[in-house]
């Protein structure tokens, strides 16, 4: 059995990757985000799947919390084999008017998290000589949209956190990658629909077609499925050769 922790796992891609992991029943999953049901959803899915669950409500903005999640996980399964960096935020807004506290929480919960966690889980790995880093980056990891420095900031910046671990995680067959999803449909977007919808005064469905999936080849919201089949491909053990890559999912977006 291995265990997996997976920030901002109780929404969208992360929820969806969890469950991903727990169909396969050879996982324990740490599960963490600030939803307030939190410890319900993880529950509901170690019940639903059969397999072993826990819950930390840590705040990606504070470096103890993080350490301390990752404390109580080695405390409770052993070890923690692979690290989900996945929790993350968005705000849109022209650079003139970007708030200073909004770029600093995107940077934080983005990207400083990233590094506090792997950090934090890293000696266990190297003992272990087996360790697989995720980075939920985004399509904006490679390119960038005017209106979201911080985002876009942060996501490539993660990139960049990818390349350095997967150099320095080669001798202890710890690997490290960043997987690059173009749009998907969770709470995070759903917002920035209704936010598209009213900036540019049509409906909420024409958003999707005219606005969001323009730079998509394909015409379609990536499945949270797809995401947790990539994860759980970089997961194996038989994936100790793919590292430093950031794999885009985004329906052809970064072919052009
Ligand atoms: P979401 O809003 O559904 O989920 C985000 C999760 O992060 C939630 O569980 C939330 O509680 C958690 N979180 C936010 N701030 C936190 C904090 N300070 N401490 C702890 N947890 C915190 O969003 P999502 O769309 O599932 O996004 C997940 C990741 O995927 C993000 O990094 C996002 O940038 C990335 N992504 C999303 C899309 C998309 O289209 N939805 C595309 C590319 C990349």
């Amino acid at each position: 059995m291995k265990t997996i922790l997976i920030t901002g796992s109780t929404s969208g891609i992360g929820l969806g990757i969890a469950k991903e992991f727990a169909k396969t029943k050879q996982y324990n999953i740490i599960f963490n985000g600030l939803e307030t049901n939190g410890a319900e959803i993880a529950a509901a899915v170690g019940k639903e799947f059969g397999v072993d669950v826990m819950f930390s409500n840590a705040n990606m903005l504070n470096p103890e919390e993080l350490r301390n999640m990752v404390n109580e996980g080695i405390s409770k399964f052993g070890k923690i084999d692979v690290l989900i960096n996945n929790a993350g935020i968005q705000h849109v807004s022209p650079i003139e008017d970007f708030p200073d506290e909004k770029w600093n929480a995107i940077i934080g919960i983005n990207l400083t998290s990233a590094f506090y966690l792997s950090k934090a889980v890293w000696k266990g790995m190297k003992e272990h000589k087996f360790g697989r880093i995720i980075n939920i980056a985004s399509a904006h990891g490679l390119v960038a949209s005017e209106f979201k420095s911080a985002y876009i900031a942060s996501k490539h910046g993660i990139v960049g956190l990818t390349k350095t671990l997967a150099l320095e995680g080669a001798p202890f067959n710890i690997t490290c990658n960043a997987i690059c999803p173009g749009y998907v449909k969770t709470p995070l977007v759903e917002k920035q629909i209704a936010d598209q919808a009213k900036a540019h005064n049509i409906s909420e469905s024409e958003v999707a077609s005219k606005v969001m999936l323009v730079k998509q080849a394909v015409k379609e919201f990536v499945s949270v499925e797809t995401l947790g089949q990539m994860a759980l491909l970089l997961a194996a053990e038989s994936s100790s050769t793919i590292t430093g890559t950031a794999l885009p999912i985004d329906g052809g977006w970064n072919a052009q």
